[in-house]
């Protein structure tokens, strides 16, 4: 991996051809840019948390004027359907930083129960220089649930994209600077994940690093901490979700299917919260699954720019060799293929992989436990609720699941036992602003994102232990 800046030529891939090029930043780079934070930081740290807000709260105005320039970049570069980008990542992208920029001066600290001889007081502080290393699957919607709370609460961020999708959050660093933001408090930084990743992760004066991505990086990440300052590291590493149909399931009609295929297979499956495995109800099993087949195969493969296109190219050609191998492992070891599992040639140049529906794939084959980052399901019957949780819970990821059932003991029942940090019944969904995320077991740990809990992730607390020598009758 080459340690000096270089050049970097970005092809999409809906088709291979270069849409840009991109500068990477080395380790000297790095350091010369936490420098910059580290001087930025005193400042930002103590202006009033509303005139922070006011910046941001204009940053997001600015991003809403360029939202058509940002979707187009992300579809571009990411390869995501346009219609998803216009549609979700940039509305939920601005949506983050407006709201975090509206709770900026919203979050007080606290006092504790004491007797009257004292007084606890807890505030929370800002951590100073601090890093984000974002994945390329929302690239721009993960940098601004990590640019939000960090900017709110008085912190100056270092953030890497990924290399496969710098331009629109360089673009979100231009219209930063536009908003007025001083210089060092946001500085994107791209390049390789082993050098300007590592550089992050490894130095001494970033003192918090917040990751989304795989668990090799997340790894990596952790002992660059480990080896350079302890720095605060908060990981949020993928998921094997599962979808659990319990007997009632069919009486939510069609609905029930356009949910489970966007969950399968929005962003072609590139989706931390994918739910790759399907549990249904032994009695409903064989509706239910010829009915998702269909819905599965109404999807439209297609061009990502093409505003009709609902499932856009893989990444590259890795992802997609790599789904077609988990697949076809299965089948040799007994599964059934419904539908799918080849590459269909779309658009010369890119990779494109239909919708895929595996039944009775065995239980240690890689589609039923690696998160394969692909438009692959399996799809398995239950008998007993005990069986679909065990079942559920058969993996080492903990990030989101759903449930479907009218019955709301059943689904409540279903919902409590699965061990998953977002469980939505009778929709797809990870909540809104407003809630918290983040993975149970090997998704990750370190703090969620989203909410007002995503201020405890970048924060300090401080408790103040004043004797008032009050003397109580
Ligand atoms: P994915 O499989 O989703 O591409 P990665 O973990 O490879 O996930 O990448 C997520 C982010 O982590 C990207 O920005 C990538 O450049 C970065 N990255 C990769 N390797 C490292 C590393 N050793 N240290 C820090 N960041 C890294």
């Amino acid at each position: 991996m080459p340690s000096h800046p270089e050049l970097i030529t970005l092809r999409r891939p809906a088709d291979g051809a270069a849409v840009g090029t991109y500068r990477t930043v080395d380790e000297h780079g790095v350091r010369e840019a936490v420098a910059v934070a580290a001087e930025a930081a005193p400042a930002w740290a103590a202006l009033h948390p509303r005139a922070r807000g006011e910046l941001m709260a204009e940053l997001a105005r600015l991003m809403g004027r360029d939202a058509e320039l940002l979707a187009r970049l992300d579809s571009e570069d990411g390869g995501k359907p346009v219609t998803d980008c216009v549609s979700g990542d940039v509305p939920s992208a601005i949506e983050a930083i407006r709201w975090f920029a509206e709770a900026a001066d919203k979050v007080s600290g606290s006092v504790a129960p004491t007797d009257g001889g004292a007084l606890g007081i807890t505030t929370r502080h800002p951590i100073g220089v601090v890093a984000a290393v974002v994945p390329w699957n929302y690239p721009l919607a993960m940098a601004a649930w990590k640019i939000g709370p960090a900017l709110a609460s008085g912190n100056c961020l270092l953030l890497k994209p990924a290399e496969a999708t710098p331009r629109s959050v360089q673009h979100l660093a231009a219209l930063a600077a536009d908003a007025g933001l001083p210089t060092g408090v946001l500085t994107v930084l791209p390049g390789h994940g082993a050098v300007t990743g590592r550089a992050l992760a490894e130095d001494p004066l970033v003192r918090a690093i917040s990751f989304t991505g795989s668990q090799i990086t997340g790894r990596q990440i952790l002992a660059g901490a480990a080896a350079s300052n302890f720095k605060r590291v908060s990981l949020e590493m993928g998921g094997k979700s599962p979808q659990i149909l319990m007997r009632d399931a069919l009486s939510f009609g069609e609905e029930l299917f356009e949910e489970m295929a966007v969950s399968a297979f929005l962003s072609s499956g590139q989706n931390c919260t994918a739910g790759s495995r399907v549990y249904v109800d032994a009695a409903i099993f064989d509706e239910v699954v010829q009915r998702f087949v269909t819905a599965a195969e109404k999807l439209v493969l297609g061009d990502p720019g093409d505003p009709r296109t609902q499932m856009g190219p893989l990444i590259n050609r890795a992802a997609l060799e790599r789904a077609e191998a988990a697949v076809s492992d299965a089948v040799t070891r007994g599964a059934a293929l419904l539908t799918g599992g080849a590459a269909v040639p779309v658009v010369p140049g890119g990779h494109y992989l239909p919708a895929t529906v595996v039944a009775n794939a065995p239980r240690d084959c890689a589609v039923s436990q690696e998160e394969l980052f692909a438009p692959v399901v399996t799809v398995s019957p239950f008998r007993e609720e005990d069986e679909v949780i065990a079942l559920a819970n058969d993996t080492e990821y903990g990030l989101a699941a759903s449930v479907w059932s009218r019955d709301v003991d059943t689904a409540l029942r279903v919902a409590r036992r699965v061990e998953a940090g977002v469980v939505s019944v009778n929709c797809y969904s990870e909540g809104d602003i407003t809630t918290p995320f983040g993975g149970w077991k090997q998704s990750g740990f370190g703090g969620a994102e989203k909410s007002l809990v995503a201020f405890d992730q970048w924060t300090l607390p401080k408790v103040t232990w004043l004797r008032t020598r009050i003397k109580e009758d």
